[in-house]
C-alpha cells in the first residue's frame, strides 16, 4: 500500500527539529508523497528548499494564505507569483499554487477585499503555469465555486472540504477533488461527506500540524496518521484498505502529476 498526504505544512515552525524523525515515520508508515502547502512568501522558499531537500518525498505547493494577507508587505503579493512563475516546469517539484483561497471568518470588509484581490493574483498565476491550485474555503465554498470558472484551472483540490455537503454534487460535476484526514476517524459530519463523494474524487491529508481530536487529542500531528485516516475510509465505503490507497494514489497522479514506480 502507497500512501499520500494531499495537505501538509512541513515549513510550520513545530515540525523544524523534527523534521527528519517526521520524514522517517512518514516513510515507515508507508507514505509515498507528501504535497508542503505554504501560507506566505517566507514559508513557499522554505517549502521550496524541503522540496529540493527530500526529492521523490516532499512536493511543494506555493502560494499566499487568506489568514495572512494583512500581514504581507508591499511587494510580497508580487514576489511570491514571480516565485511561482518561475517554476513553471516543476523542475524542482513545485506541484501546485496553495495554500490559497477565501475565509469569511477572517473577514471585515476591508480584509474580505484583500483576501479577494490576493486570492485572484493566486488563480493567474495558476492559470499561467498550469498548476494545480490547492483550495482553503473555510464558510466560502459557495463563492468560490461561483469564482473559479472564470479562470481556467487544470485541477483543483478543495482541502478539508466541509460544508455545505449540499455542494457535493455539483463539485463531483466539475471534476473537482476534495481531501479529508484525520476527522474521518471522529467526525460524523466528515464521514457522511466521505460516504456521499466517489472514491475517485477524493484525497487524504494530515493539514498538519493543526492538532485534531479523538484518537488524536494531545498527539502532533504527523504523516504517520495517514494509515488510520485510510482505514476510516475503507471503513466507512465498505471497501478494502489496498482499494481505497490504490484509488486515492491514482488520484493523487492525475491531480499532481506524480508518479511512482511498481514496487
Ligand atoms: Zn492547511
Amino acid at each position: 500500500m502507497k500512501l499520500v498526504d494531499a495537505h501538509i505544512h512541513l515549513s510550520d515552525p513545530e515540525y523544524n527539529q523534527k523534521m527528519d524523525e517526521i520524514l522517517e515515520d512518514a516513510k515507515q508508515s508507508n507514505v509515498v508523497a507528501l504535497v508542503s502547502n505554504s501560507m506566505n512568501l517566507q514559508t513557499s522558499l522554505d517549502t521550496l528548499q524541503l522540496a529540493k531537500k527530500h526529492p521523490n518525498l516532499v512536493y511543494a505547493a506555493l502560494g499566499i494564505h487568506p489568514w495572512n494577507v494583512k500581514n504581507l508587505s508591499p511587494n510580497e503579493v508580487q514576489e511570491t507569483v514571480d516565485l511561482i512563475l518561475q517554476h513553471e516546469t516543476r523542475s524542482e517539484r513545485v506541484v501546485a499554487v496553495g495554500e490559497i483561497g477565501l475565509d469569511n471568518q477572517y473577514a471585515g470588509k476591508k480584509l474580505w477585499e484583500s483576501q479577494l484581490k490576493v486570492f485572484h493574483e493566486m488563480l493567474s498565476a495558476a492559470e499561467k503555469t498550469s498548476l494545480p491550485v490547492i483550495i482553503h474555503s473555510r464558510g466560502t465554498t459557495p463563492e468560490i465555486v461561483n469564482l473559479l470558472p472564470s479562470y481556467s484551472l487544470k485541477k483543483v483540490l478543495l482541502h478539508w472540504f466541509s460544508r455545505p455537503i449540499t455542494l457535493l454534487p455539483q463539485i463531483v460535476d466539475k471534476g473537482y477533488y476534495i481531501s479529508e484526514g484525520p476527522p474521518s476517524l471522529y467526525s460524523s459530519h466528515i464521514q457522511d461527506i466521505i460516504k456521499r463523494i466517489p472514491l475517485t474524487n477524493l484525497l487524504t491529508e494530515t493539514d498538519g500540524p493543526v492538532n485534531f481530536r479523538g484518537p488524536f487529542q494531545g498527539k502532533m500531528t504527523t504523516p504517520a496518521f495517514l494509515p488510520l485516516v485510510v482505514k476510516a475510509i475503507a471503513k466507512i465505503k465498505e471497501v478494502k484498505e489496498t482499494d481505497v490507497a490504490d484509488q486515492i494514489l491514482q488520484n493523487f497522479t492525475e491531480l499532481f502529476g506524480i508518479t511512482f514506480s511498481e514496487a
